[in-house]
């Protein structure tokens, strides 16, 4: 993203929109700060300016991630997916991604407000690859890990930002409490913000195979889901898996 010191006239309408704070008035005009811009668009699209100043660019590699990961209307090019490039578990009930005796886990890292950079996201990749875990496949992360044992990710890519980042794996449900250890401990060494998720099938009973495992941990999850209501794709047939 460029303003156009030209035209712009330091009227400071579109400073409040920008979630980074990367737009400073200098000299009675506005300024991106392109190193902590993440060309998520919000002050393009928010058409505070009234004068047209505020213009989008071409990125190119490896800038062009952070718009993959932080403007909602740019698809992956690796997932064709929009809005941060997976479409997480949420849809596990028509995507079959966990299966029975699994558990997924998403790490979104960056939100709200804070951003993230590609330095701490490979800290917490390496952190869960040590765990043995499975990146998701579906996912843009996962394209940019260049050794899925190490967790580690490309060199190019290392000093871009993104306000945020989704990393996701799934694991056996057995390991739950020993990646969830390890997740406390690498949220020592990064300088951000972060949620998990973890999704599993709900039992029979209506019950979770992770409330035990969260209670001996002393953490109050918070359950949530999500229903298809038969307008997407067939439901997963996860009997043929599990029988
Ligand atoms: S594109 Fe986003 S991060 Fe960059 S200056 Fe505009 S609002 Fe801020
Ligand atoms: S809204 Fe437009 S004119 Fe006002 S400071 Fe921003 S870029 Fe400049």
């Amino acid at each position: 993203m460029k303003i156009d010191p030209e035209t712009c006239t330091g009227c400071e309408a579109c400073v409040p929109y920008c979630p980074v704070q990367a737009i400073q008035i200098k000299e009675g005009v506005a300024v991106i700060d392109d190193d902590e811009c993440v060309e998520c668009g919000v002050c393009f699209r928010s058409g505070a300016c009234s004068v047209d100043s505020i213009q989008e660019v071409p990125l190119s590699w490896p800038r062009v991630i952070r718009a993959v990961l932080s403007n909602p209307l740019i698809e992956s090019p690796d997932t064709r997916i929009p809005g941060r490039g997976t479409e997480e578990v949420k849809t596990n009930d028509v995507t079959g991604r966990i299966k029975p005796g699994f558990i997924g886990l998403a790490l979104e890292m960056g939100r709200p407000g804070t951003g993230t950079s590609f330095r701490d996201v490979q800290k917490v990749t390496r952190a869960l690859a040590g765990m043995g875990v499975e990146f998701e496949p579906q996912n843009p992360v996962t394209f940019w890990i260049t050794d899925k044992k190490t967790g580690k990710i490309r060199d190019d890519i290392l000093n871009e930002k993104s306000l945020s980042a989704i990393v996701e794996c799934s694991f056996p449900l057995d390991k739950l409490k020993a990646v969830i250890k390890q997740v406390q401990a690498v949220a020592q060494q990064i300088d951000t913000v972060f949620s998990v998720t973890t999704c599993v099938k709900v039992a029979p009973d209506g019950s979770l195979p992770t409330d035990k495992i969260f209670k001996e941990l002393g953490i109050t999850p918070y359950p949530d889901s999500k229903n298809n209501v038969g307008l997407g794709r067939p439901l997963f047939q996860f009997e043929e898996v599990s029988s």
